[in-house]
C-alpha cells in the first residue's frame, strides 16, 4: 500500500511485470515462481541486519537471531540434500556465479587448471568464458558433447583429463539435456587425483527430490543456485567434504564477500523445507513429464532435439531445419507470449548472438500445475508461431486465456 502511494512509478512496473509473469509461458529453463513464504523472506527485515562472519563466529554485534536463521538455513540444506555427517554447507553466496568462482578462488592457486564443459555446448559463463574472471584466472581446459550423440563421451573426457593433468574436474551445465553420470566423473577425478566439483545449478530441484541421480555420494564440492529448479529465492549455497570447508569459507568470507544477504538465507530455508514436502517430488517428477512430453509433441511437429530429447527439465531445439535462426524464433514466440532464450547447438555454424537454436525448460508452468495434455498444447502454439509468423498476435491472446486457468504460485 506504501509503495504505491510513495513511489508510484516502481510499484506501477512491479504491477505490470507481475501481469507480464502471469499472461505468458515462461519456458526459460532457468526460471521458477517461488511461494508466497519465499517472497515474504525476502522482502522481510532481516535486509536491515550485517551479520559479516558465521553463526556464532560475527564481527558486528546482535546477530544472536540471525545465528539462528544461518543455522536452521544450513541444517535444511543437510537434511534436503541428505548430507553425510563429514560435509559442509555455506549458504552466504550471493548467487551461482559467486559461488563458483568462491571454490576456485579457495580450493585453487591462480593459473591452475580447471576442466570444465565449453560454453558452447552446455557449460556456464563461469566455467571458464574468456570473458569472466574465471577464463582470465584460470586455465581452463574444455570437453563438450560427442557430434553424434550430442551427449557427454566420457571416454574423451578421461583422455582429455589424462593429457591435461587438470587440479579440479567441474561437471554440471546450463543446457544440457541428458542425465549426469556423476559416477564416471569421480572416477576421471580419480584417475588424475584432481578435486570434483559438481554444480548442479539447473538440476538442484530434480536431485533433492530424487529424479536425477545426487553427485553428493561422489564428489568432493557441489554448488547450486537456490532460484531454478528448487523453486527458491535468487542465493546459491556450497556443499563440500570437510576437509575443504575452512578454505571455502574463508573464500566466500572475507575472501570475495562481505555481509551476507540475511533475508535471502531465511528464503533459502523456506526453500529447502518445500523441497523436503511430498508436494515437491510430486512435482519435480511432473517437471520431467512435461519435459518429456513437449519433446516428443515438437518432435511429432517436425522440431529437431539435440540429443534427440531429453531426461530433465529442459531441451534444446536445432532450428536449422525450420529456416529460422534462434534470435528470430525468441523475438517472435515473444510476441505470442512464449518466453524462451536464444541457445547455442553443439557445432553451432551460427554466432552466439544469433545462434541456431532455443532452449526450453518446464519447471515454471509446472509449477503452474500444467500437466502433459497442456505440453501438447504448447507444442502446437509453437509450431504455429514458428510456421507462420501472422499468427503470433492471435497466439497470445489465446495463452493469455489459457493462461487465466493455472495461477502461478507467489502472483
Ligand atoms: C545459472 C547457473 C549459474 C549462475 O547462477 P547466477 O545466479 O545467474 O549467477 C552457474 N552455473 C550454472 C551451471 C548455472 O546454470
Amino acid at each position: 500500500m506504501s509503495l504505491r502511494s510513495k513511489d508510484p512509478q516502481i510499484y506501477e512496473l512491479i504491477q505490470r511485470e507481475r501481469r507480464r509473469q502471469a499472461e505468458v509461458l515462461e519456458l526459460i529453463a532457468s526460471e521458477n515462481y517461488v511461494s508466497d513464504e519465499v517472497l515474504e523472506s525476502l522482502g522481510s527485515i532481516l535486509t536491515n541486519k550485517y551479520a559479516e562472519g558465521y553463526p556464532r563466529k560475527r564481527y558486528y554485534g546482535g546477530n544472536e537471531i540471525i545465528d539462528q536463521v544461518e543455522e536452521l538455513a544450513i541444517a535444511r540444506v543437510k537434511a534436503a540434500f541428505e548430507l553425510p555427517i563429514d560435509w559442509h554447507v555455506n549458504v552466504q553466496p550471493y548467487s551461482g556465479s559467486p559461488a563458483n568462482l568462491e571454490v576456485y578462488n579457495g580450493l585453487l592457486e591462480k593459473g591452475d587448471t580447471i576442466m570444465a564443459m565449453s560454453l558452447d555446448q552446455g557449460g556456464h559463463l563461469t566455467h571458464g568464458s574468456p570473458v569472466n574472471f574465471s577464463g582470465k584466472n584460470y586455465n581452463f581446459v574444455h570437453y563438450g558433447v560427442s557430434a553424434k550423440t550430442g551427449r557427454l563421451d566420457y571416454m574423451e573426457i578421461l583422455k582429455l583429463a589424462d593429457r591435461t593433468h587438470p587440479k579440479l574436474i567441474l561437471c554440471g551445465f546450463t543446457a544440457y539435456p541428458r542425465e549426469i553420470d556423476f559416477k564416471k566423473f569421480k572416477e576421471i577425478a580419480e584417475k588424475v587425483k584432481a578435486i570434483s566439483m559438481a554444480d548442479i545449478s539447473h538440476i538442484g530441484g530434480l536431485v533433492v527430490a530424487g529424479v536425477h541421480l545426487s553427485p553428493i555420494p561422489f564428489f568432493d564440492v557441489v554448488t547450486t543456485t537456490t532460484h531454478k529448479t528448487l523453486r527458491g529465492p535468487r542465493a546459491a549455497i556450497i556443499m563440500s567434504k570437510d576437509k575443504f570447508a575452512s578454505a571455502i569459507d574463508k573464500s566466500v568470507f572475507p575472501g570475495m564477500q562481505g555481509g551476507p544477504h540475511e533475508n535471502a538465507i531465511a528464503a533459502v530455508a523456506v526453500a529447502m523445507k518445500e523441497v523436503k514436502t511430498a508436494a515437491f517430488r510430486k512435482y519435480a517428477e511432473q517437471v520431467v513429464k512435461n519435459a518429456k512430453a513437449l519433446a516428443r509433441s515438437l518432435q511429432d511437429f517436425g522440431f529437431k532435439l539435440v540429443s534427440g530429447g531429453t531426461d530433465n527439465h529442459l531441451m534444446l531445439v536445432d532450428l536449422t531445419n525450420k529456416n529460422i535462426g534462434g534470435k528470430d524464433a525468441q523475438e517472435l514466440l515473444d510476441l505470442a507470449g512464449i518466453v524462451t532464450n536464444r541457445t547455442m547447438v553443439p557445432f553451432d555454424p551460427r554466432k552466439p548472438w544469433d545462434p541456431s537454436g532455443i532452449r526450453l525448460g518446464t519447471a515454471a508452468i509446472t509449477s503452474r500445475g500444467m500437466k502433459e495434455k497442456e505440453m501438447s498444447k504448447i507444442a502446437s502454439w509453437i509450431t504455429a508461431v514458428i510456421t507462420d509468423h501472422s499468427v503470433a498476435d492471435n497466439v497470445r491472446g489465446e495463452i493469455k486465456r489459457f493462461t487465466k486457468n493455472f495461477p502461478a504460485p507467489g502472483l
